[in-house]
């Protein structure tokens, strides 16, 4: 997995590709110009582990409101413009710290050029994007349907005319719901170019769906060291976006910190409600990213305590009480509904 080769790229305060840690952006569901809802969330993805933050800019309002909110947050926001180029341009003015568009659906060469000029003048990147949905029409015949082929030689046209008005400062994004078609894409794409890719497989569905479908796509394509950034799209909360890229980074090796949280599937064994408990453990560590450890949460003192070995710290559960093992010991008992508070209070000690 090496992903040194790509182009280094300034975003807000972030530096991307040229074998810099893979960042995890999301994206604001709130409407932009609401503000206090917009930083309200932004700042729960930030603490959640979210990178770079994505809002959409269909309006003046939303491409004014960037200024405010620009001065309430700390990870740099990207503003996602369609069809308007005025909008990229204000959005710039308000402080964006990088762009993304379509060149193809800004219009005229004229527009795309304004927005060039502006994204230059301010030293930001743009994002270039292409989705499988909106393939062009000769690429489409040309290749006899939506293929992998036709997106990436849109998104290189539309690389080469940017680079054309003299601009390089690039992050290519290429999109398809079809993961297969988007890991042949991004295969085909690394391989001629060296600018940063920003990964996701776009509509992937709601949250079981969505994260399989992502984790299958994203994990294949960052082991074969592709990918500078990466969005786990959902149709729901962005904070389970955060959660979900994540956990595929850590699993990839790809980001240290954090608790990993392993847990049994439960079986006849288990005397106590271990999943609600494996769900409030998982929750209470989601923002522990300044510990780098393992947190075992196992049903039954058959297995628990031998898998637990393996762990930090870990739970074993018994009858309306659990067990808590540190480093493969058995620290304490501890009643079945004080459990989370005592392991809550181990990681304290560990901080
Ligand atoms: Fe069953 Fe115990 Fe294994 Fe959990 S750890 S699956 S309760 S045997």
């Amino acid at each position: 997995m090496n992903r040194d080769h790509t182009k280094t790229i300034q975003i807000g305060d972030r530096v991307i590709g040229g074998g810099n840690p893979v960042l995890i952006q999301s994206m604001c569901n709130t409407k932009t110009q609401d503000v206090a809802s917009t930083v309200n969330q932004i700042k729960t993805l930030t603490a959640a582990g979210c990178d770079i933050i994505r809002v959409a800019v269909p309006d003046m309002e939303s491409a004014a409101a960037i200024r405010e909110i620009k001065k309430q947050i700390s990870i740099p926001l990207v503003a996602d413009i369609h069809f308007d180029y005025r909008l990229a341009v204000a959005s710039i003015e308000s402080g964006a710290d990088k762009i993304r568009i379509n060149p193809g659906n800004i219009g005229s060469l004229d527009r795309v050029r304004t927005v060039v000029d502006k994204a230059k003048e301010y030293q930001i990147p743009i994002r270039v994007g292409v989705n499988s949905g909106s393939l062009e029409k000769n690429l489409i015949e040309k290749y006899g349907g939506v293929t992998a082929e036709g997106i990436v030689e849109s998104a290189l046209n539309k690389v080469r005319m940017i680079e054309e008005m003299d601009y390089g400062n690039l992050v290519i994004s290429i999109k398809s719901s079809d993961v297969l078609m988007c890991i042949k894409a991004h295969e085909l794409i690394a391989e001629q170019t060296d600018y940063p890719l920003h990964v996701g497989i776009t509509e992937a569905g709601t949250l079981i769906s969505g994260t399989i479908k992502s984790s299958v796509g994203l994990g294949i394509i960052l082991h074969k060291g592709i990918g500078d950034t990466i969005r786990v799209s959902l149709t729901g909360d962005p904070l389970e976006e955060v959660k979900a890229a994540k956990t595929i980074l850590r699993t990839l090796g790809l980001k240290r910190g954090g608790v990993e949280v392993i847990s049994c599937p439960t079986c006849g064994r288990t005397r106590i409600d271990l999943i609600s408990l494996a769900n409030q453990v998982e929750d209470m560590v989601s923002s522990y990213d300044h510990l780098d450890i393992k947190v075992a949460v196992m049903g039954c003192v058959v297995n628990g305590p031998g898998e637990a070995k393996e762990a930090d710290i870990g739970i074993a559960g018994g009858i309306g009480e659990g067990l808590l093992i540190k480093k493969g010991e058995v620290i304490r008992k501890v009643p079945e509904e004080e459990l989370l508070s005592a392991l809550q209070e181990e990681l304290m000690k560990m901080q």
